[in-house]
């Protein structure tokens, strides 16, 4: 018998990404992400694993991001004890993103029971920091490129993926049937990451479609950056920049960097509002040898931006008149304290709201960058009236021309290629594009959906 793949999240959407796979005697599950956006998927994390968490052997994550990872103190408090391998610099960043995460998730009950907005009473987190930690507990660093044991017999191998620190491809060979999963995948060129590496090994291939239907423009994202901050602070305005904590907002620092070192943006302040990206940061240098900063350059780029921890000192930026940026997260404004800062930035036309990647849809990144006139923060409707700019050479994910670069260079030619990770518009665009020059099968998985593999 062979291997059966589903697919339990990240099946045309790009959040809430899980895939399992079973042997007649195992199950091993490839990351283990909520799902974000709209309501109808955020729904989806209240209900139960399609399987009992306490039957799964072990969990393989590709990175750190919550849309891959942040579904795992759910898995371990409905069952699961067996081991998450991951890399080191993904197990370093989840102990930060994890806890958090717990920590959201309690205020959010808290919220809604105060606003009596919940069916429960009192409204219960969807899990707690200390469901994070045990979690935590459960996690096995492995060393890129190694080979690692899995339970039942077979093994595994991570290859660096770019797109964030510590972020890999996974490669198995299991029950003589070989899957490699792509993980989410970086940009060629990137300035900090390396280039995702080339797949060796794939009887069958899982790979994300974020971009799948679109190029990056060519725009050096240190100009593009330059040109929005030094107009909005010219005519006296403030740029929110709603970035993910963990990889977009060390990019930025990075540029920002770069910018005053040529002598540009002097006079203008730079904060970083997000103690989690605070910590990130910390993480981030490091790790020296996954990613292609020297230590120096590193503490210099973090160096540009005043961190602000405190809520308080948080209010305060928001009152303060003076032009200046505020990067801070969440990266889709899904929540977090960019929140505050887009209810009393976005309102005034002096000021920018800048996305520095990809927006979901149902997110409030999404609705601002196509057009909408108001979004509905904690309950209030807030106008935007602000300038609302995207520089999408800011992503961290590969676009099309990127991935099917990335596929070509491999070593595969799978039997079956499954296409995940995007809207379905993206994931149709590239297995077009996949079957058209590489003549592979594709198929375009749904949610919940099963695969036999041979
Ligand atoms: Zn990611």
């Amino acid at each position: 018998m062979g291997l059966k793949l589903s697919f339990l999240g990240g099946a045309g959407t790009v959040t809430g990404s899980k895939y399992l796979l079973e042997s007649i005697s195992h199950r091993l599950l490839i990351d283990c992400g909520l799902f974000q956006g709209g309501r109808t998927l955020r729904e989806m994390n209240w209900k139960r694993f399609a399987v009992e968490p306490a039957g799964i052997s072990a969990v393989v994550l590709t990175h750190a991001h919550l849309d891959h990872s942040g579904a795992l103190p759910l898995l371990v408090k409905q069952g699961f004890n067996g081991m998450i391998l991951c890399s080191e610099a993904t197990a370093a960043l989840c102990e930060v993103l994890l806890r958090d995460s717990g920590h959201l998730q309690e205020q959010d009950a808290k919220y809604a029971s105060k606003r009596g907005f919940s069916r429960q009473k009192p409204a219960l987190p969807l899990y707690t920091v200390k469901d994070a930690e045990a979690a935590l507990r459960l996690l096995r660093p492995i060393s890129f490129h190694a080979d690692c044991e899995l339970p039942g017999g077979g093994n595994l191998v991570l290859r660096r993926a770019g797109h964030i620190l510590g972020a890999a491809s996974v490669e198995l060979e299991w029950e003589r049937t070989s899957v490699a999963f792509s993980g989410d995948l970086g940009r060629h060129d990137d300035p900090i990451m390396f280039e995702p590496e080339p797949l060796v090994k794939g009887d069958y291939l899982i790979v994300e479609s974020t971009y799948g239907d679109r190029s990056h423009p060519k725009v050096d994202p240190q100009r593009a950056i330059e040109e929005v901050v030094g107009a909005t602070t010219k005519r006296g305005g403030t740029v929110v920049i709603p970035a993910f904590a963990v990889g977009r907002a060390q990019a930025l620092l990075y540029y920002f960097e770069r910018i005053k070192l040529a002598g540009g943006l002097s006079n203008v302040p730079i904060f970083l509002d997000s103690p989690m990206a605070v910590d990130a940061s910390e993480i981030f240098c490091k790790f020296k040898t996954d990613q292609k900063l020297s230590y120096d350059e590193c503490k210099r780029a973090c160096a540009v931006a005043t961190y602000i921890r405190s809520v308080e000192d948080s209010k305060r930026l928001s009152d303060s008149p003076v032009p200046k940026v505020i990067i801070s997260a969440s990266g889709m404004a899904t929540g977090g304290r960019v929140l505050h800062h887009l209810r009393r930035f976005a309102p005034d036309p002096k000021n920018t709201v800048l996305f520095a990647g990809y927006q979901a849809e149902g997110t409030r990144g999404a609705a601002m960058i196509s057009g909408a006139r108001t979004i509905r923060i904690h309950g209030q409707d807030v106008p935007i009236v602000a300038d609302v700019r995207n520089i999408d050479a800011l992503s961290a994910h590969a676009d099309a021309d990127e991935m099917l670069g990335w596929l070509k260079s491999g070593r595969i030619a799978p039997s079956r290629t499954f296409i995940t990770h995007g809207e379905l518009r993206a994931a149709h665009a590239l297995q077009s594009r996949i079957t058209k020059e590489l003549g592979w099968t594709c198929v375009v998985p749904e949610q919940c959906q099963e695969a036999t593999l041979n």
